[in-house]
This record gives C-alpha cells, structure tokens and sequence, in this order.
C-alpha cells in the first residue's frame, strides 16, 4: 500500500473538530506524512479582502473576531506539533480554497469531519460533500455521530 505524504486537515473549530484533528494527527504519525491545518474564514466581514486572500498569523489586527480565529489555530498547531508555517488561514468559501489549498500544495488526503458547524441537517455536510465529489485527492470524511453534537 502507498503511503500518504501530505495529509491536510480542514477544521472549522466546532467543538467535534478535536476528534477530527486527533484521526489527522495519527493518520500523519502512522504514515510520516506531513500534516498541514487549514481554517477558511467565512463568517467575520472582511471588506478589503478578496477570496483566498491567506491572512497572517503573526501580524496583528484590530479586529478581536479574527484575533480570535489566529488564537483558534495558533492553539490547535501547537496541540498537534504542526509548524506554523504549516498552517494556512484564508477568507472566502471553505469548500473552494480548501479544495485550492490541497491542490497548490500536494495534497494527497484531506482529513473533514463529516458534519460541521453548517451540516446538521445533511446526510453530510454541505462543505464535505463538494470536497468529497470535486478534490483531486482521497478525502477522508471522519464520522461524527449525532449525539455529539450539543
Ligand atoms: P460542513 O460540511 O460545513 O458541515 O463541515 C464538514 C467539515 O468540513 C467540518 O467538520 C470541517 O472538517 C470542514 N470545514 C467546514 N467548514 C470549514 C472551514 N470554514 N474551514 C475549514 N474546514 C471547514
């Protein structure tokens, strides 16, 4: 079997995204593959931005949302002992850049929780499922169940 070398983990921070992050990590440590974290930013108004604009997570801004977002990711690469420079936060619509991101960087698997923040209502979420049906890449889609999301 071949093994993968460049897994990407796409979190959206939802409160099941730890047990998405750890499937990641231990996929990345049984493969040795490389393990990168996207977070796309949809929900904090940004009017000067253009999607797939990738936002710095050294610099600061004056806006506490987005601060809070870096703080999100900043926090969750050291969990996982992920370089930063291995982290990539963007504006725009996650399924696109998420999708762009793996492509621009050689991803050979994409780790998503199969529901998210937006996906109660869907057999799988709406953001999994274009990852699913249009990533170039394996993608794995890590069961949540029900009765975890509170
Ligand atoms: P959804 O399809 O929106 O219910 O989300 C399913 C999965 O897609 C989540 O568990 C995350 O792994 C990923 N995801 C959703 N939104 C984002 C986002 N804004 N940034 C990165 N990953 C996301």
């Amino acid at each position: 079997m071949s093994h993968y070398r460049h897994i990407l983990l796409a979190t959206d921070f939802s409160k099941q995204g730890d047990y998405v992050a750890d499937k990641a990590k231990a996929l990345a440590d049984t493969h040795q593959a490389k393990l990168s974290i996207v977070h796309v930013i949809d929900n904090i108004p940004m009017p000067d931005a253009y999607y797939g604009m990738v936002i710095s997570l050294t610099e600061a801004s004056d806006d506490a949302l987005l601060e809070a977002e870096k703080a999100k990711l900043i926090n969750l690469s050291g969990r996982l002992n992920v370089d930063l420079a291995d982290c990539c936060l963007l504006w725009g619509i996650p399924k696109q850049e998420i999708i762009n991101i793996a492509k621009q960087q050689h991803v050979d698997l994409i780790v998503v929780g199969s529901h998210g923040r937006h996906g109660l209502a869907l057999l799988l979420g709406s953001t999994a499922n274009s990852i699913l049906h249009y990533a170039k890449c394996d993608v794995l889609a890590v069961r949540l169940k029900e009765p975890d999301f509170n």
